[in-house]
């Protein structure tokens, strides 16, 4: 074995010699991608280092003694291994060996001293996880004799705590695990970042994801920026999302070659990075690499003078698993699109059309149809549920229909603009709901593997809590276990679900009967949950959504409904609905369900909140005593002063994202012209939802969400970083929520060690 190889002289076969990262190296340039040159100093020569310095017997002796439970040995035993690698001499053969390559490699740059990045490769990466096994140490812009310290240092790199600690619990002998160093000519980045060739949270093969920033990539991998963001459509190339982050700083190299941060000015830090040629080319690089490799690829790629570079390409071994049998994918003949949408609920359902225009129509829905329509409402829920797809012309991702179809597990498309005009009455079609797409034709449902994939992970338990957002109470059984509990438990559905509009009752003297109607549907939950908690929502609907009820013509006609007469403001006003609200929790309460929360949706002044208690208190219900009281977090006004609710008196907030985003960004939630603008990621409220936790941290406020944001990994994972209590998902996002709570507690805690 020799101890240096070049990049054209390595392929897969070679992760023992070169490690992971260096075989991978061999075949981009195999598969003819732009690769800087470079070379690896093999696995033979760390072996040689420790051999000829008479090390391995002393670190092994080290390992032995080395308790890695006891995070103090541990420390020590990490410690005292990477001060003896430290402390010794390269041997001169070796040394040679490596500055003989390195002037090579200036020779073919045509520099004197080309500046090198050096990047440890350990030989376990090819094992799922085993990242971990060998720690990712990189050091850029190296140049001339500080080389073979910096290959010494990433030998070191394999001795740290984190390192030890993992090969001794995942059974790695200690002297088994080898590592490579790879050499590689720097690039001296105007643009860098990653690229996915498979949608890394949702595991879409069908689309590649690009992320970038100016300068070095070293920022976008560490997470320092908030990169750019793009999706690409594998097939055709076409540019799909476009989210422009705010790249604060940039790192580059400077006269010295020292790596050094310089900040952007507001107008470059909101620039797009890339241009549409760039994100094209690039994309069709990824498409090639993962062709190369037969499996969808992690990709660090660069850009200087205009070129583009590929630096690195590992598989992604953590992908979620997309459905089989989705459409398209195994069709002999291309399926004919009729109609595109949102991708609003995951799932692939194929049935007869039927068009509802109006409430009286519903009963044509039968068993097994696609239920089409210009947008669902509560009276359409039971019709929903006898449906095997669902599609709407308008709405977006927080929609009626793409909160219940999600919570269903029917899949759903939303906000297709024209569905109700293309699709007609008989029509067989197949509806993809992750996709976003209509089909012509059907294609007969396989085995849902998403959903057993997310059963058949085991529940870790995290210090964040996981929970649930239900609206129909009759699921809460079979989505009880796998929860610690409801966030959000909607009532609009039971009540709407009379038919009747709960003014009516109240008009009628019958306050009893939806005093027990709510009663009867909030025990399912609290019983099957018991005693983990449920937070009931009082009543949140738009005045629009009331009005086909019985009793409900009443209702005002508002210009914007979604500004107007609903949350806690309408209580207020018709304090008699909430009143009902409140006995039946007191009826609960009495039963002994102790595990029941009140949360008041909408409020945007402590004032609001304070007349809620009141009400509360003449239902005989005690806010803090006998229920937990809570607000929701939705109207920017509420987070800019949750210090005065606080000092009022709240238990716990939760985020409402689905109108926190829609009042923060001025974006009609329901409106699909817009929907591209709608971003629970948007900078401004991020910073909303993190000055929240915050001040509600210091106060022992309890925090969670329970807006659609909290489904979404990205998001999800900001929110462990921002100290939030616990989150709330849907039904179907659940397990993968907890995924990524969980490791993201997980190195928190080790970046913790590690300081
Ligand atoms: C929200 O606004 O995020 C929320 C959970 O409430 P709703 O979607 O019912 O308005
Ligand atoms: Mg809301």
């Amino acid at each position: 074995m020799r101890t240096i190889a070049w990049f054209d002289e390595l392929s897969s076969e070679d992760v023992g010699v070169a490690g992971g990262k260096g075989a991978n190296l061999g075949e981009l340039v195999k598969a003819g991608m732009p690769v800087p040159p470079g070379f690896v100093v093999t696995v033979r020569a760390y072996y040689q280092f420790l051999e000829h310095t008479g090390l391995k017997d002393r670190i092994m002796e080290i390992l032995r003694n080395c308790n890695v439970d006891d995070s103090d040995d541990l420390n020590r035993a990490s410690r005292e291994i990477r001060e003896l690698i430290s402390g010794v001499e390269v041997p001169e053969e070796l040394s040679k060996e490596i500055m003989g390559s390195y002037r090579k490699l200036c020779e073919v740059c045509g520099e004197s001293e080309v500046p090198v990045a050096v990047r440890s490769s350990a030989t376990a990466e090819d094992l799922p996880d085993a990242s971990f096994a060998g720690q990712q140490e990189t050091f850029l812009n190296v140049r001339g004799s500080q080389l073979v310290e910096k290959v010494r240092s990433c030998w070191s790199s394999l001795f740290t705590p984190r390192a030890i600690f993992y090969r001794e619990k995942k059974g790695f002998q200690h002297e088994k695990v080898g590592i490579a160093v790879v050499v590689q000519k720097m690039v001296n980045a105007e643009k860098a970042g990653v690229m996915f060739t498979a949608h890394p949270s949702t595991g879409e093969r069908d689309k590649i994801v690009i992320e970038a920033a100016f300068g070095l990539g070293e920022s976008v991998v560490s997470g320092a920026v908030t990169p750019d963001h793009y999706e690409v459509e594998k097939e055709t190339g076409r540019v799909i999302k476009k989210e422009v982050g705010v790249k604060a700083s940039k790192l580059v190299r400077d006269e010295n070659g020292s790596t050094v941060e310089v900040k952007l000015d507001a107008e470059e830090a909101r620039a797009q990075v890339l241009s549409d040629e760039e994100i094209a080319k690039l994309a069709e690089f990824g498409r090639r690499v993962e062709e190369h490799f037969g499996s969808p690829q992690d990709i660090e790629w660069a850009i200087e003078g205009g070129s583009i570079y590929l630096l690195q390409s590992r598989a992604i071994t953590v992908l979620y698993q997309e459905e089989k049998g989705d459409v398209g994918e195994e069709q002999e003949e291309p399926m004919e699109v009729l109609v595109k949408g949102l991708g609003a609920s995951p799932g692939t359902g194929s049935g007869r059309v039927k068009v509802i225009g109006s409430l009286e129509e519903l009963s044509k829905v039968e068993q097994g149809d696609v239920l089409v329509t210009t947008m669902t409402n509560p009276d359409m829920v039971p019709a929903m549920k006898r449906a095997s797809a669902i599609v709407t012309d308008e709405g977006g991702m927080t929609c009626h229909a793409a909160i219940i179809s999600r919570e269903l597990g029917i899949p759903c498309v939303v906000g297709t603009g024209n569905a109700t005009k293309v699709l007609r009455d008989g029509m067989e079609v197949t509806v993809d709901g992750a996709r976003g797409v209509v089909y012509k034709g059907r294609v007969e449902k396989k085995e849902e593997e998403r959903v057993q994939v997310a059963q058949a992970a085991p529940k870790v338990v995290t210090a964040t809590e996981v929970k649930v957002n239900l609206s129909i109470p009759e699921i809460a059984e079979r989505v009880a276990p796998g929860a610690d509990g409801v966030g959000l438990l909607r009532v609009e559905h039971m009540i709407l679900g009379t038919g009747e509009h709960p003014m009516n009752f109240i008009r009628d003297g019958r306050e009893e009967v939806l005093v027990n109607k709510i009663a009867d549907g909030v025990r399912k939950v609290a019983q099957a949950f018991y005693p983990k908690p449920v937070w009931y929502r009082t009543l949140d609907a738009p005045t629009d959504e009331f009005r086909s009820l019985k009793g409900g013509e009443e209702e005002p006609h508002e210009h914007n409904p979604m500004l107007g007469w609903r949350g806690v403001r309408r209580a207020i006003d018709e304090p008699e609905l909430m009143l009902a609200e409140f006995k039946a929790i007191r009826k609960l309460v009495d039963e002994g369900y102790t595990n029941i929360g009140v949360m008041i949706p909408l409020v945007q002044h402590p004032e609001e909140l304070r007349k809620a208690k009141e009400i509360a208190k003449k239902a005989g219900l005690e806010p803090h005593r006998d229920v937990k009281f809570g607000i929701m977090v939705e109207i920017p006004a509420a987070a800019l002063i949750i210090e005065e609710f606080i000092k009022e008196g709240i238990d716990f907030i939760s985020f409402g994202t689905n109108d926190l985003t829609q009042y923060t960004l001025a974006v009609d939630r329901n409106n699909e012209r817009v929907a591209k603008l709608y971003s629970e990621k948007h900078p401004a409220v991020l910073k909303l939802i993190e000055m929240v936790i915050r001040a509600c941290r210091e106060h022992g406020v309890e925090t969670s969400i329970c807006g659609q944001a909290g489904s979404d990994p990205e998001v999800a994972r900001k929110l462990v970083e921002f100290g939030i209590t616990s989150i709330s998902a849907n039904p179907d996002a659940v397990d993968r929520i907890r995924e990524i709570v969980a490791r993201t507690e997980m190195r928190l805690l080790l970046d913790s060690v590690r300081k």
